[in-house]
């Protein structure tokens, strides 16, 4: 395998060892409960109405529908008119944006910023690109006995500015952050701007999670922080937002400048997206739209759900005696974990997980995939559980981990 292709092998992996073990598998970061029925009413209208071009190409750079909800949609929320036909792209999913942005936008020796822990694509499209990744961890604040939460994990200020240079290209951003749930508050977030400013640096910005926040927090886009727009593109995810993974449409948001590189790369690796997907998603954001903020809003009612969801996981976690980091926004991560019997991987949370996986029937995710080798030992005593599952299901893992105790 040539170096730049060495990726990550974990999500295959873990996959293979749930189908092989049947566990109850609170691993992948994907709902267990149907999507929103008017969500795939859309798309059985779509596939079976009149309008039988929708079976067809459509526009490269983003099914004119769709654009124009985007457009809509985000012009609120980034507060400045986007342009539907210049500022945004729509993609095979988050991942395709991330990787048009990448291979659009670095060169060969260029540094591109990570912060760790970060979703497991980053660095393999970075070499793939013939950048150089530069890391730096989120350190966990000494929190006492209190229960810890992912606001416990911060940057150092000395640490970022240093890694920042004439070589230094982007940083990739992930607000709220997965695994671990972070969400990167407005001071945190103007360090950031201040240094991409400082050093013409741009700004990856992957927000796939922005509906899943847990009040009273907030999310922040930083291409709303002043001088940031115009070095930012912005990636979200219907995947995400409807909770339909399976739908693989993503979009990236930018000034017409950056997103020329984006519009090259997917012209000439992809060309165009699933039609009646992007028309689907399009009416669901119609609805959407007309009750922005409103109680019904998916929006704001799928991190509701998820809250009790949450504490009811990190209740049960910390009866069996684990500390649970709780998340400020999506998943929860959990730290403390025991001998692992006859695993050999090399890392703790690897042992851990698949032991459990094949003798007591539950299956979590080991976070050190999510940081660079020299850093993997600052998560080998966690494991990441994915809460966003059926009630029965979170009953049946805490009864797993009570008899497993
Ligand atoms: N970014 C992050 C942080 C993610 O967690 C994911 C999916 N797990 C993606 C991007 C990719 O999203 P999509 O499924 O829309 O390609």
């Amino acid at each position: 395998l040539p170096k730049r292709l060495e990726g990550a092998k974990r999500v295959v992996e873990y996959i293979q060892l749930a189908l092989e073990h049947k566990p109850l598998n609170l691993g992948q970061g994907f709902p267990d409960f149907p999507p929103p029925k008017y969500v795939t009413d859309a798309l059985s209208q779509v596939a079976n109405g009149d309008n039988f071009m929708i079976h067809q190409y459509t526009r490269g750079f983003g099914h004119p529908r769709i654009v124009a909800a985007l457009s809509k949609l985000y012009s609120k929320l980034l507060g400045r008119e986007i342009k539907g036909q210049t500022e945004i792209l729509t993609t095979l999913g988050a991942y395709e944006a991330l990787f048009s942005t990448i291979t659009g936008h670095v060169d060969v020796g260029d540094e591109v910023i990570i912060i760790e822990p970060f979703f497991d694509c980053y660095e393999p499209m970075v070499k793939y690109a013939g950048g150089v990744p530069r890391f730096i961890p989120l350190r966990m604040k000494s929190g006492g006995s209190k229960v810890c939460t992912s606001a416990d994990w911060v940057l150092d200020k000395d640490e970022l500015e240093n890694l920042f240079n004439a070589k230094t290209k982007a940083i990739i951003l992930n607000t709220p952050n997965n695994p671990l749930g972070k969400v990167f508050t407005e001071k945190e977030l103007n360090q950031i701007a201040d240094l991409c400013k400082k050093w013409n640096v741009l700004c990856i910005s992957d927000e796939v999670y922005e509906w899943i926040v847990y009040e009273p927090n907030r999310h922040i886009r930083i291409a709303t922080l002043p001088g940031m727009w115009e070095r930012t593109i912005t990636i979200g995810s219907a995947g995400k937002t409807f909770s339909v993974t399976g739908w693989k449409l993503g979009w990236a948001i930018g000034p017409e400048n950056l997103m020329v590189n984006l519009q090259m790369i997917h012209q000439n690796s992809v060309y165009t997206g699933v039609t009646p997907i992007q028309e689907a998603v399009a009416i669901a954001f119609e609805t959407e739209l007309q009750r922005l903020g409103q109680d019904e809003c998916y929006f704001v009612s799928i991190s509701r759900e998820l809250l009790s969801k949450r504490d009811y996981m990190a209740k049960f976690l910390q009866d069996v005696g684990m500390k649970p980091i709780i998340p400020e926004g999506r998943l929860l991560y959990d730290s403390r974990l025991v001998s692992s019997g006859s695993e050999k991987d090399k890392y703790k949370d690897y042992r851990f997980t698949k032991w459990m996986t094949k003798n007591v029937g539950l299956q979590g995710i080991p976070p050190t995939a999510f940081y660079s080798t020299p850093n993997k030992h600052l998560a080998e005593n966690l494991v990441r559980y994915c809460f966003i599952k059926k009630d029965e299901n979170l009953q049946g893992a805490a009864e797993i981990l009570r008899k497993w105790k």
